[in-house]
């Protein structure tokens, strides 16, 4: 890496001790600019990429709440405002057990070139609690929502930062949160949050968009290569919202989904995944993965093991970060893999990237690749704008030709840089160059 670059990153890890995953998600961004550095060294003046190491502001509060027995519990909020020099903050809110500051500054850095990417004018942000959704019941989800919510309201709007779910937060999280931003501000401002459900300013499309958009995008890497997803063998990890709508859309284009997974362990079924009983039993029962198993017949379940270790040509982290690593990339490649794309924000370790790297995998980066999740929050944004709302076609085939334009980008900034297929390099240069000609033109901010 550029010497330069080394010292940033020294500064960086100084700074924030104890984010690894943050430090993991900046070095990833630094392995691609030595090369734009040589050409643009421009680039290097102004503290500029220092800045953009620094969120613009950190937000960090208590959110009491109450259970079902009227027992007190406090967790902690966030919400990192990482860059508005492209829109207003957008990103998701996170609500997990594992939740802390550096893994919400990762999750906004990531954002922040992913929505660049998009082309679409939105900023990057993310927030999320330590609080754990699974087990509790509705009300307790509710109470918990509205007190979260008490804070944030002080300081999202539709033109500031407009939050999103993410991992634990879905359309009742949404609905929760929105109701409660509606009556502290007794405005109906349907544009400060996205993912709502349709009859209250939602858009179609937006719950299928992250799984049909990574289904688009590795279209477009197989495309490249003179091939189509019709007939490959496809492992996809996670059965949340993601993995759900990834595995629909890639087998109505004739791929065949062999195994899926939740926290518990995961489920192979050679037919190819149910995904309308795979839809029953996590979101209209929320039940385990094992359920699955239970009820069809060519399923097994395993829930020790890694989901990594089952044969496939394609395979779609859908989870959650650093779940495949280098181990299981070449496990993965032993057994054939031949493209990999991230569903989920990085879940290939650093040196699982590298592995597939060597052996001519061909890999799409979390931040193009799962990126039509948020491009479909900008349209939602776009219809609360025009109080619109627009057909499921219409939307769909936006969301395509979007996913299609951030694959071009990629792929020719790749080749631009003298490294053609490698889309990590790609996405990475694209999205920065972007940001970074933006904050020139903005002055020292
Ligand atoms: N959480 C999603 C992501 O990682 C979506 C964010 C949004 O729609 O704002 O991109």
């Amino acid at each position: 890496m550029d010497e330069r670059l080394n010292k940033i990153l020294d500064t960086v890890i100084h700074r924030s001790p104890g984010e690894p995953e943050f430090h993991q998600a900046v070095r990833s961004l630094f392995s691609s600019l030595t090369v734009v550095l040589s050409r643009h060294p421009e680039y290097a003046e102004n503290a500029l990429i220092e800045r953009m190491c620094e969120p613009e502001r950190q937000i960090i509060f208590r959110v009491p709440w109450i259970d079902g027995l009227g027992k007190v519990h406090v967790n902690r909020g966030y919400r990192v405002q990482y860059s508005s020099v492209l829109g207003p903050y957008k990103g998701g809110l996170r609500f997990h057990p594992s939740v802390n500051l550096g893994i919400v500054k990762f999750l906004g850095f990531e954002q922040v070139y992913k929505n660049a990417l998009t082309g679409m004018p939105i900023g990057g942000g993310k927030g999320g609690s330590d609080f754990d959704p699974k087990g509790k019941t509705d009300f307790e989800v509710m109470s918990f929502c509205q007190s979260y919510m008490t804070e944030l309201q002080r300081h999202i709007g539709e033109h500031t930062d407009v939050p999103a779910g993410d991992i634990g937060v879905g359309r009742r999280e949404i609905g929760y949160m929105f109701g409660q931003y509606k009556r502290l501000r007794n405005a109906h401002e349907s544009g400060v949050l996205t993912g709502k459900g349709t009859s209250w300013g939602g858009s179609l499309v937006r719950t299928e968009a992250t799984g049909y958009g990574l289904a688009y995008f590795v279209s477009n890497m197989l495309a490249a290569e003179d091939d189509s997803l019709d007939g490959q063998k496809v492992v996809v990890s996670g059965a949340g919202n993601v993995a759900i709508y990834a595995i629909e859309k890639v087998q109505e284009r004739g791929a065949r989904v062999v195994a899926c997974s939740d926290s518990s362990g995961y489920v192979v079924d050679e037919k190819g995944i149910d995904v309308e009983l795979l839809k029953d039993i996590k979101n209209r029962r929320r039940e385990r993965i094992r359920v699955y198993a239970d009820e069809r017949d060519s399923a097994t379940f395993v829930d020790n093991g890694s989901i990594w270790d089952v044969p496939c040509n394609i395979a779609l982290p859908c989870a959650t970060q650093n779940e495949l690593d280098d181990a299981a990339a070449h496990t993965l490649i032993k057994n054939g893999v031949r493209i990999v794309a991230e569903g989920a924000n990085m879940p290939v370790t650093a040196k699982g990237v590298a592995v597939f790297r060597e052996a001519n995998v061909r890999y799409g980066p979390g931040k193009a690749a799962n990126a039509g999740g948020v491009a479909t929050s900008a349209l939602e944004m776009q219809q609360n704008a025009s109080r619109d709302s627009w057909h499921f076609d219409y939307t769909d085939r936006r969301l395509e030709s979007i996913m299609t334009d951030i694959f071009g980008r990629c792929r020719d900034t790749a080749e631009e840089y003298g490294h053609p297929h490698n889309y990590l390099l790609g996405a990475n240069i694209a999205g920065f160059t972007k940001v970074a000609d933006s904050m020139c033109a903005l002055g020292v901010v």
